[in-house]
C-alpha cells in the first residue's frame, strides 16, 4: 500500500492532505502560511486528533515542502520518504492544452510555465511547488490536476465573449472557468446521492467559498461557469468583484488616479467583494454576525445572494431545466441560513428544502422536501480526495 500527497501551492501558503491509497484513509492534512513574508504559521493534523503547530520563518516553497516532509517522519506520519508513491499537484490554469490530468515531465511542465499569463497570481507558485517536490523525491511519479480542466468540455457558444474574434484566434482569449476539480467531485457524488448516470442529469452545483463559483453541468460535462478567464469572473466573492461592466473600471482609474491597470486587477481580486462593500470583513460568517446592525454587511450579504439567484436562474434557462441544485465548499456547506435564503427564493422552480433537514453542516446530505420536484443536495468538496484518485488512475 503506497500513500499519495496532495498539495495545492499559494503564492505564500502551501496546502497538503496525505493519503493511504488505495483505500483512501486520509492521514494527515495541513497548511504552512505565510512563505518568504516572516512568522510563517505551520499546521498539521494527523492521528486520532492530534495537531503540530510551530511559527517560524520559512523563506520559500522548497524550505516548505522540505520542512514538511521532515515534519512528517518526525512526527511517525511517515517511517520513511519510500512510503510515498505519488505526488498530486494543482494546477490553476490548464488553458486550452490540457483536458485532463497529466503525469509532470519535462515537457509537460514547460508547457504548464507557458500558461503562466493565464494565471499570473497562482501559476508561478504552483510551479515551484512541482519542482521543490521533483527535487526532494525525483523518482515518485507527480501529477498535475488542473481546476480548467473540467471545463474544457463548455461549447464555443459559452466559452467565447463577444469580442473582436481575432482576439480568440491570436491570442485564446476565452472563458475558462475554475473549480474544475471540485465539480468533478461533487457532481459524480451528486449521481450516486440521486441513483442516476451523471449523463442523464442537469446539475446546477454552487461552489461558495472565498473563492466561488457556480457551474451547469449538462450530458455529463461542464456547460458553463460562472468564473471567466480568470477567477475574478462570475459571483461576488470574498475579496473578488465578480461580473462588472469594464468602463466602471476605466472611469474609477481616472477619479482615482490609478494609473497601473495591475493595480485595478488587484482591486479587483484583493478589496473588492464582500470585504469591499461591508467594510467589515471578507469572511461570510462575520458578514453574517454583522448584518443586523450594519447596512453595508446587509448589502454585502444580499448582493452575494442575488448574484447566485441571477446564475442559477440563466443556468437554468440555458439547460432547459435543472433536476438537482448542490451546494458546497465553505459558505456552501456551512451556512444553514443562507441555504435556506436561497433556496426559498428558488421555489418556483420546484426546489424545496427542509428547514430540519437543512439544520446540518459539512455532512452529505439530501435537504429536500419530500414533495420537491427538483432536489436540493449538500456535498462537501474534497479535492484533493480527487486529486490522489487521477495519480492511481494515470499510474495504470
Ligand atoms: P477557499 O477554499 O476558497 O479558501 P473555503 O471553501 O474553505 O474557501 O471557504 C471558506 C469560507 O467559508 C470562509 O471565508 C467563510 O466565509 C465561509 N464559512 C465557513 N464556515 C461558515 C459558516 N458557518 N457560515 C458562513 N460561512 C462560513
Amino acid at each position: 500500500m503506497g500513500k499519495s500527497i496532495a498539495i495545492n501551492a499559494g503564492s505564500s501558503t502551501l496546502k497538503f492532505k496525505l493519503f493511504e491509497m488505495p483505500n483512501e484513509k486520509l492521514l494527515a492534512l495541513g497548511a504552512i502560511e505565510r512563505i518568504g513574508l516572516g512568522n510563517s504559521d505551520v499546521e498539521i493534523k494527523y492521528g486520532d486528533g492530534k495537531k503540530y503547530t510551530d511559527t517560524l520563518d520559512i523563506k520559500n516553497h522548497d524550505e516548505a515542502i522540505q520542512l514538511l516532509l521532515d515534519k512528517l517522519i518526525s512526527l511517525k506520519i511517515l517511517e520513511s520518504f519510500d512510503e510515498i508513491t505519488g505526488v498530486g499537484h494543482r494546477v490553476v490554469a490548464g488553458g486550452e492544452y490540457f483536458t485532463d490530468s497529466v503525469i509532470i515531465d519535462d515537457k509537460t511542465l514547460q508547457e504548464i510555465e507557458s500558461l503562466r499569463e493565464f494565471a499570473p497570481l497562482h501559476e508561478p507558485a504552483n510551479v515551484l511547488g512541482i519542482k521543490a517536490f521533483k527535487k526532494i523525491l525525483p523518482d515518485v511519479i507527480s501529477v498535475a490536476v488542473f481546476d480548467t480542466s473540467f471545463h474544457t468540455t463548455l461549447p464555443e457558444v459559452n466559452y467565447m465573449y463577444s469580442l473582436p474574434y481575432e482576439y480568440y484566434e491570436k491570442h485564446k482569449a476565452r472563458k475558462y472557468g475554475a473549480h474544475g476539480t471540485s465539480y468533478r467531485y461533487v457532481s459524480q457524488r451528486a449521481a450516486d446521492m440521486l441513483g442516476k448516470p451523471l449523463e442523464d442529469l442537469k446539475l446546477v452545483v454552487l461552489h461558495l467559498g472565498a473563492g466561488a463559483s457556480i457551474d451547469a453541468i449538462k450530458d455529463g460535462k461542464s456547460y458553463d461557469t460562472s468564473m471567466g478567464f480568470s477567477p475574478v469572473a462570475g459571483i461576488t466573492m470574498a475579496t473578488r468583484s465578480g461580473d462588472v461592466d469594464p468602463s466602471v473600471l476605466q472611469y474609477v482609474m481616472d477619479k482615482e488616479n490609478i494609473t497601473n491597470f495591475d493595480d485595478m486587477i488587484d482591486i479587483l481580486n484583493h478589496k473588492s467583494g464582500l470585504i469591499g462593500i461591508s467594510g467589515v470583513s471578507a469572511d461570510m460568517r462575520e458578514v453574517e454576525e454583522a448584518q443586523t446592525e450594519n447596512h453595508r454587511a446587509h448589502l454585502a450579504r444580499d448582493m452575494f445572494m442575488n448574484r447566485v439567484v441571477r446564475y442559477i436562474g440563466s443556468y437554468v434557462a440555458e439547460m432547459g431545466g435543472i433536476d438537482a441544485l448542490v451546494f458546497t465548499a465553505g459558505i456552501g456547506e456551512n451556512s444553514i441560513t443562507l441555504r435556506q435564503e436561497l433556496t426559498d427564493q428558488l421555489s418556483y422552480f420546484g426546489i424545496k428544502v427542509d428547514s430540519e433537514k437543512n439544520n446540518i453542516r459539512g455532512v452529505e446530505r439530501d435537504i429536500s422536501t419530500n414533495d420537491a420536484t427538483v432536489k436540493t443536495l449538500l456535498i462537501p468538496t474534497d479535492e484533493e480526495l480527487m486529486i490522489v484518485r487521477d495519480i492511481e488512475r494515470l499510474r495504470k
